[in-house]
């Protein structure tokens, strides 16, 4: 991909952020800033610090989330080539595919368990009372993230880690592999049309709104 700069490694694995990340960073930052300035008028400028702390525990959970894959591949005798971040997500890329599906149904499903775990640990921490103020806001919407990282990635087609999950059921069911790869593609191609055409019947919905604008 282009625009990716090498941050260093972790565990052995080569680590990339993209250019593109840096403008989401400063967005995320501003937008989380600006909310925590709104509730808690007397943090002054350091809402903006602290919105940047969020932006960073963001992406933290996202690459938490690859290492998930990561781990779960090696542990299989796959060997991982990167990790990158990018935009709002991020990809762990493989060296190989997984020789059977079981191995194939852990590597995908490792990502959106490890985000699920996040969540739960942090909405624990959040509803726990230990955290108060601005600290206890920062994990509720961190809990919310990591609850968004596991749902989203679980919509079953590729190249989603659902898609993945259920390529690797098919080729468990059926014996063959391409025959899994197919349905998830599938699946993939009808949501993303589906969400393609909500968009569209919601614009097309929507002409009044837009002209009582003038
Ligand atoms: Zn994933």
């Amino acid at each position: 991909m282009n625009g990716n700069f090498r941050v260093g490694s972790l565990f052995g694995i080569p680590f990339f952020i993209n250019i593109s990340w840096f403008i989401v960073l400063a967005l995320v930052t501003l937008n989380f800033g600006g909310g925590l300035a709104a509730q808690f008028p007397w943090l002054g400028g350091s809402a903006i610090a602290l919105g940047l702390v969020a932006g960073l525990l963001m992406f933290g959970s996202v690459l938490l989330h690859e290492l998930g894959h990561s781990f779960a591949a090696i542990q299989r005798g796959i060997g991982v080539n990167s990790i990158t971040l990018f935009l709002f997500g991020g990809l762990a890329s493989l060296d190989d595919e997984a020789k059977t599906p079981g191995g194939a149904f852990w590597i995908a499903v490792a990502g959106p368990l490890v985000s699920l775990a996040l969540f739960l640990i942090l909405s624990i921490v959040a509803a726990s009372g230990l955290l108060t103020g601005p600290a206890a806001t920062i994990a509720g919407l961190l809990a919310y993230i990591n609850l968004i990282l596991a749902t989203f990635n679980m919509i079953p087609g590729l190249p989603l880690d659902g898609g993945n999950v259920l390529k690797s059921i098919v080729w468990k069911i059926t014996g063959n592999q391409y025959k899994g790869i197919i349905w998830a593609s599938r699946v993939g191609q009808f949501i993303g049309w589906s969400a393609i055409a909500s968009v569209h019947y919601q614009s097309l919905a929507s002409p009044i709104s837009e002209a009582s604008g003038h």
